[in-house]
Formats: structure tokens, sequence, C-alpha cells
């Protein structure tokens, strides 16, 4: 979305760039190779749909290779644009430096509207852009690896992955090719939540700081807190229902395509979507809470934490002088305008930007890559042997207060708690919560340290750029 008098998303992407490297000692040349994007591939394509030939425009873009293969997700919408690829592709090479992903960062996008298409027709488009992509070294285990994004999940994952091994018929890593595919077809446990799942845990470490919290002219940790949630698609869904379930978050406004839900006592996030599911998408004639037409006008409704999980730009010079949340956290990619992020942080508000709190998703694609290239689902080997180990101790500690005569006795639930070892699931989950937290106190290190250091997101950039150099420099450039 490009907002009239304001620069393009990739300007915007760029301009947050130079705001941190004008803090940092590169020299110009290497500065300009981090900035740059190394390629953008345009491929147009036919495919006979409904007695004639449509013709679909598709991207692929390389922001950069300093680690290989790159990464980043494959977009299906009617407003993909090579700006906006290039832009979600730079994002993607900062969001995996600063979660130490070993990726550089691409992008991919369909100019489509997936709800105008059935399911078979879907999948002859997108075996055919694949193909197109696969062609070229685009989509490969070692080069270039896609993953969902708006618009897309499993389903058109599993349909890439199939064309690539049919292309590549002795290629034993072919499933690496494209992370986010259904378990059944190679894919991991938690990775269909975890984009939402990373915002929560990016709260939860958010919150573990109260001298954070403070600067957000907040108190306390998420419990209780009034939440605003502007897209309830996979990302804003999980997050918004982890977070109410699990922290005692209350959604106070739920934004979509066709207006928003309010509800003062909180909105029951499954249920809405259930609702949604039902009734093609739509929030309105939702019977439990009031719903009203202007979404965007609900952005700016009071409320401690606001999340837009949706598109970028929807917080631009237009509405963000009258945000009223102190705390934002962008679930989307580049939700907040240049602009917008300027006169945000002029009235103090604390925002926990995009290339890490977006980060669970492109984290777990990684742990599903590292799956794909062992051949082994994370937990087979170890997962008894830690339950006997554990049984060992249950054991032992019982036969003592027995023969002691101590009257120790371990609670039921302790026992089935402790009895049981790790499987993908909780293991996807501990690497998550670590990734999160490290990533966060990088972050948080150069916000406090450094006096020229305003913000998380100028913070987020330093990080990265950083270590992106290091790796520019270790290549002798
Ligand atoms: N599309 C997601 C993102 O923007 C996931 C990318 C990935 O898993 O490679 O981060």
């Amino acid at each position: 979305m490009q907002i009239s008098g304001e620069p393009s998303f990739r300007e915007s992407v760029d301009l947050m760039f130079n705001r941190a490297v004008k803090l940092m000692d590169m020299s110009p040349g290497l500065e300009q190779k981090i900035r740059v994007c190394n390629s953008t591939y345009t491929v147009r394509f036919g495919v006979r749909l409904r007695g004639k030939i449509e013709t679909f425009t598709g991207y692929r873009s390389v922001h950069s290779e300093h680690m290989e293969p790159v990464k980043g997700g494959i977009r299906y919408a009617l407003s993909v644009n090579q700006n906006e690829v290039e832009a979600l592709a730079a994002l993607m090479t900062y969001k995996c430096a600063l979660v130490e992903t070993p990726f550089g960062g691409s992008k991919g996008g369909l100019c489509i509207d997936p709800r105008a298409w059935d399911e078979h027709e879907l999948e002859q488009i997108t075996r055919r852009f694949a193909y197109e992509l696969i062609k070229r070294d685009l989509i490969n285990p070692a080069q270039n690896v896609p993953a969902p994004d708006m618009g897309t999940g499993e389903r058109e994952m599993a349909w890439i992955a199939d064309q690539y091994a049919r292309m590549n018929t002795t290629d034993i890593n072919a499933k690496a090719c494209v992370t986010g595919k259904p378990p059944h077809a190679g894919g991991i446990q938690g990775r269909v939540e975890a984009t939402g799942r990373g915002v929560q845990y990016a709260l939860r470490e958010f919150f573990r700081y109260p001298e954070d919290v403070a600067k957000a002219r907040l108190s306390g940790g998420l419990e209780g807190k009034r939440v605003i949630v502007q897209g309830l698609g996979n990302v804003g869904y999980h997050a918004a229902k982890f977070l109410s379930e699990e922290d005692g978050c209350i959604i106070t406004s739920i934004i979509e395509r066709d207006g928003a839900l309010l509800s003062d006592t909180g909105l029951d996030v499954e249920d809405v979507r259930q609702w949604m599911n039902a009734n093609d998408g739509l929030l309105a004639g939702y019977p439990k809470a009031r719903h009203v037409e202007d979404g965007a006008a609900v952005l700016e409704e009071a409320c401690d934490l606001l999340i837009p999980a949706a598109m970028e730009g929807v917080i631009n010079l237009g509405n963000a002088a009258r945000i009223k949340a102190p705390l934002i956290i962008e679930a989307a990619n580049g939700p907040v305008t240049y602009g917008a992020d300027e006169v945000l942080r002029q009235k103090g508000v604390v925002i926990i930007p995009d290339m890490y709190a977006n980060a669970g998703g492109v984290t777990v694609s990684y742990f599903e890559w590292v799956k794909n290239l062992s051949h082994i689902r994370f937990g087979r080997m170890q997962r008894r042997a830690e339950e006997a180990r554990s049984r060992l101790l249950v054991e032992e500690l019982e036969r003592l207060s027995a023969d002691q005569h101590l009257g120790w006795s371990l609670t039921a639930d302790f026992k089935e708690r402790f009895l049981t070892g790790s499987d993908e699931l909780a293991l996807v989950r501990s690497g998550l919560d670590d990734t999160m937290r490290t990533a966060y106190q990088a972050m948080r290190k150069i916000w406090h340290e450094r006096d020229d250091v305003e913000d998380l997101r100028v913070a987020a950039y330093i990080v990265s750029i950083s270590r992106v150099a290091a790796t520019y420099r270790s290549k002798g450039l």
C-alpha cells in the first residue's frame, strides 16, 4: 500500500536502515552493498483455466546472499508488486540475522486474488509458478527456500514441495526446498502457529523487564492488558488466541476487512474465528459483540497494546498522531510507515519492531529445514532416554522415602510432567522461546547502553546490520 505523500514501502525500509547505519561505523561501500536488493526476477506465465488462458505475474526477489540458502515467504495477493516484494525481502535479511537463522533474505509474490479460484485451479497456478522458479534455482534446498506468507499456507507449500520433487527426482534433500509444509508432507509440529507464538514469546520477554515496560508508560505483566488486534489471519489469530487464553490479555477489539468487533469485557478469539470461517471471512452479524464498519478508526481507540497483524502501511501519516496505544507490536511486516514511526516515537510510543516481533515463523522454518536435511524428527532419539532417566530419579526418591520412613510423596501432576520426555512440539517451542529471548536481549542491550539509540527498531537494525557486515567482511568484501 502506497500512502500519498509518503515514501514507498521499499523506501521506508531503506530510510529505517539509514537511520541505524548513521549510528554505525561502516564504510559507505559496505553500507550500500547491504542496503541494495541483489536481484528481482519477474515472471509472467499462462495457465489454461475455465477454457481460456489466464496470465499471471509473479516475483522472487533476493535481497542478500551473504548466507545461503536465502529465505522468505511467497505472498498471494492482488496488491503484490515489485516494490513490496523487495521491501519484504530486505526485511527477511535483517530478520534472519537478528534471530540467528543462517539465511539470506528473499521474498516472493504472485499477483492473484486467491479467493477467485477453486482449489484445483490454485494447484495448477501454484505448480506452474513453482516450475518457473525451480528451473532457475529460485526454489532449491541449498539456495532459496520459500515459505508461507499472506494468502498462502501449508497446502501451497505441499504443492511446491511435490513440484520440486518431480523435477529433481534424485535430490535426497528435496523436502528442504520449502518450509511450512503440512506435518504429513515433511513439515514440523508447531509451524502453523509459530509466528503468533513468537509474538506471544516476544511480549512475555518484553514484560520481564519492568524498566522496558515503564518506557511504554505501562506497569505489571501481560495479565489484564487491553489489546486491539488488526487482522485475524494466521498471525493475528494465533497471537490473540494465545495472549487471551494463556496470558490473561483482554482482546477489546478485532479489526478485519469488513470493520471491527468491540467488547469491553473481551472477545473470545476462537469463537470469532469460527464465526468468520462460517461466514465468508466476515465479522458482520457476530452476535456476541458490537460491530462497527469503520475498522480503521478502531486502530485509534484507547488500549494498552496494539497488534497490527495484517498489511504494511496501516499506521501512516494519516493516523499516527491519533494512535493512543502506548505499546505497538508489529506482528505484520512493515505496518508502521517511516513517517508514522517518527510521529509515534515523538509521542513516546514503544514499538516492538516487525523484524523481531514476527520472526517466529522463519525461526520454526529453520527448524523444519534442519529436520528435512537430517531426515529425522526432533526428539526421536532422546525422548525415551530422557524419560528413563527421569524415572530412575523418581523411583530412587520414592525408595529413599519408603526406606527412611520420610513420608514424602511426589504429586501425580509433578510425576506426569517430570516423566514426559520432550517431543517435537515441545522442542520446537523451547527453541522458539530461546530464540525470541536471546534476540530481545541483544536488542535491548543496545537500546539501553547507547545514548544515541532511541528505539528498539534502530537497535534491531544495528544488531542485524552488524551481523550481516561481519559475514561480508569474513568473505573478504
Ligand atoms: N513469510 C514469513 C515471514 O515474513 C515466514 C518466512 C519463512 O518462514 O521463511 O517471516
